[in-house]
């Protein structure tokens, strides 16, 4: 039946208006909210704002409009955006359904107020940090380790029914399970996706087993423990110290940075805010395009000028995408914009940057390379692990613990006992099935950024603002993420750049 009063492509046109203008409206209220309930500040209660979003998009109505105009519309824009539309009314079928959220919102509260404790003292998330990276102290690196570990038990009991009913919502839907919804959502290919986990494991496999090696040696261990592969990396392998690296320089030098290649920070609608936080970093989009906000909780050292460069990735493209309608103005997947953070991200990397920002010698930057690569590697493998779990666990695996062991045995050699808690991993709750996309942002990243050099000779260089901007910031969702980066590198996406970085 064709919805009555929506009478031709103009109609249609306009409802879509009024969505955009009603969603923009509620999204600015969500993001707010969030922001202060990260931060601990009062704000607009969530789970109204949630029965406004499931008052606004889950209707029949809406559904009957989607149906009737899903083919045969001659605008391929106005297609797009109802395409677009109709993928914003299912997830949030599960991302807004009322039951869902009674679950996940009590533990997204006990995630942000978790406080680590050591020997009966409070210590920061960052400080637990850099325990882990620094301390050569081995049985202080376990307390600290097993410090984080505490929220595995507080919310595991809540996680594993989260995930039970994210399944039976998908379920519901006419999806085997949660995890074929979500990728689908995702625009991701799980069979894509295992043989690039199998890719970077066999591509790294020799450097892997002697890094391994290297690590028992060096450190005079019978075997290693979770809480060593961090202080190794960080510690026990040369490089310079992290006060080279300076945390009161990074949003200058990001500014500097960005300058150089072409963009000026002070004209963009970007804040930083210096808070103990339960990620690396987080960009929270406000208002596409006015109020994008970083929160971040730098220390010195160089794995830091990433994170920041990551977040302002992603603050860049939240402020200069197309904001004429907010449908699409989000439509690319989030892998899509992992990878235009990345292309920000690892400048940091490049020795230009190292050489001219912090006057590193050569073997200075031989030693950064090396140690940054081993931690991509080790980061890599840990995506696989715990992409692999989590699937694992809405297919029904009924011992999470074992399988994390035997995982974690498969893809990082070595062992950790059997009784290690699963559930405190956050991006379980607040992003599911989100862990592969910081793999994928490398894998576009690096595709992209050979695609920059044999273009323009140099990356970073002072073309990369506007080309990053031109081909994947402003158009949005308007250009499907496969098109966006077969023209701007002239070719379709592969891992093969990333193949190439892991065993050079
Ligand atoms: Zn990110």
């Amino acid at each position: 039946m064709k919805p009555t009063e929506i009478r031709d492509e103009n109609g249609l046109a306009a409802f879509l208006d009024t969505m955009d203008l009603r969603l923009k409206e509620l999204g600015h209220r969500k993001g707010l909210a969030h922001f202060h309930q990260l931060l601990g500040e009062p704000h607009e209660d969530l789970t109204r704002l949630n029965t406004e979003f499931v008052d606004l998009l889950l209707t029949d109505e809406n559904d009957r409009i989607v149906d009737y105009w899903k083919t045969g519309i001659s605008d391929s824009r106005l297609n797009r955006r109802l395409k677009l539309f109709a993928d914003t009314i299912l997830s949030s079928r599960i991302g807004n359904d009322p039951e869902l959220f009674e679950i996940s919102h009590p533990i997204e509260q006990k995630i942000i107020s978790f406080q680590p404790e050591m020997g009966g003292k409070i210590i920061s998330r960052s400080e637990q940090g850099k325990i882990l990276e620094s301390e050569p102290d081995r049985s202080r690196r376990r307390t600290a380790y097993y410090a984080g570990k505490a929220l595995d038990e507080r919310i595991e009991f809540d996680v594993v029914r989260l995930f039970e009913k994210r399944n039976e919502l998908a379920v519901k839907l006419g999806y085997p399970d949660y995890v074929a919804l979500g990728l689908k959502l995702q625009e991701i290919d799980e069979n894509e996706l295992r043989e690039l986990f199998e890719q970077v494991k066999t591509s790294t496999e020799d450097i892997w087993t002697q890094t391994c090696r290297r690590i028992v040696r060096d450190m005079g261990i019978d075997a290693i423990e979770p809480w060593d592969l961090s202080y190794y990396i960080h510690t026990v392998l040369k490089s310079p110290a992290p006060e080279r690296f300076p945390k009161k320089d990074i949003i200058p030098t990001f500014k500097a940075e960005l300058k150089k290649a072409g963009g000026d920070l002070e004209k963009l609608p970007i804040r930083v805010i210096e808070r103990d936080i339960p990620y690396g970093g987080l960009c929270m989009t406000i208002e596409f395009g006015k109020d994008i906000r970083i929160l971040a909780n730098p220390r010195d050292g160089l794995q830091w000028y990433d994170a920041v460069f990551h977040e302002f990735g992603h603050a860049i493209h939240g402020s200069l995408l197309d904001t004429s309608s907010y449908i699409v103005a989000g439509g690319d997947p989030s892998f899509f914009w992992e990878g235009v953070a990345g292309m920000y991200e690892r400048i940091v990397h490049e020795p230009s940057f190292l050489k001219g920002t912090f006057g590193l010698d050569d073997d200075q930057i031989d030693q950064i390379r090396h140690q940054t690569r081993l931690s991509r590697i080790l980061w890599f493998r840990r995506i696989a692990v715990s992409c692999l779990l989590e699937w694992a666990v809405y297919r029904g695996e009924t011992d999470p613990r074992g399988l994390l062991a035997e995982l974690t045995k498969e893809y990082l050699g070595l062992s950790v006992p059997d009784d290690t808690g699963w559930a405190g991993n956050t991006l379980y709750t607040t992003h599911p099935l989100y862990s592969q996309n910081y793999l994928l942002m490398d894998v576009m990243a690096l595709h992209t950024i050979e695609a920059i050099r044999e273009k323009f000779g140099a990356y970073p260089g002072p073309d990369l603002f506007e080309f990053v901007n031109m081909y994947y910031v402003k158009p949005g969702g308007w250009i499907p993420w496969r098109e966006k980066i077969r023209s701007a590198t002239g070719k379709d996406l592969t891992a093969d750049a990333l193949g190439r970085y892991l065993s050079a």
